[in-house]
């Protein structure tokens, strides 16, 4: 991962708590609120815990945010918050979304909805 990039990467900030992941891959749409997500682990996390602290992956996964983590209760908790959010949140501008019905398996705004047709 370089710190290089382009565009205004949401999770740069946090790539300590990536850095043993083998798949980051939010959808764009969701990255600020996984960029909070980590915050918030990062607070929840007692300082014996963050040496052994791994997250494997991020990703979206039939339309739910999926955050792998070696992490215990409270952490799940805080996934279980931001997958909540996700799920209210467009995965491509991050403006409120929803599933839309008989579309695809997806959070989609109504603007990015009718572009996928
Ligand atoms: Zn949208």
């Amino acid at each position: 991962m370089s710190d290089n990039q382009n565009r205004d990467d949401p999770l740069a900030p946090y790539q300590h708590l990536l850095r043993g992941a083998f798949d980051v891959s939010p959808p764009t749409g969701w990255e600020p609120l996984v960029a909070r997500l980590l915050a918030r682990i990062e607070a929840a996390l007692a300082p014996e815990e963050r040496a052994e602290f791994r997250i494997s992956q991020v990703k979206e996964k039939f339309a739910q945010l999926r955050v792998y983590h070696n992490g215990g209760e409270a952490i799940e908790a805080l996934v279980d918050e931001a997958d909540a959010e996700a799920r209210r949140t467009c995965q491509v501008c991050g403006q409120p979304g929803r599933r839309q019905p008989g579309g695809w398996l997806a959070i989609l705004c109504d603007e990015h909805n009718k572009r996928q047709f």
